[in-house]
């Protein structure tokens, strides 16, 4: 995913803004391999092939 995604992707649980970035491989303008973290629910999603898995836990 893009790195500017980072300033409109909120928390599909909790809907909060903006979510930490944990970075595992990346390039210049892509994360390939990471995740994201809610500060406030706590939730974790992961990126996968540079796709953010958005899906709230409760699914
Ligand atoms: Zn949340």
């Amino acid at each position: 995913m893009k790195r500017t995604l980072l300033k409109i992707l909120a928390c599909p649980a909790c809907k909060h803004h903006p979510l930490e970035l944990e970075a595992v491989v990346e390039d210049s303008a892509e994360v390939i391999e990471g995740s994201l973290l809610c500060g406030r629910c706590g939730n974790v999603y992961r990126i996968v092939d540079s796709i953010p898995e958005m899906i709230p836990p409760d699914h």
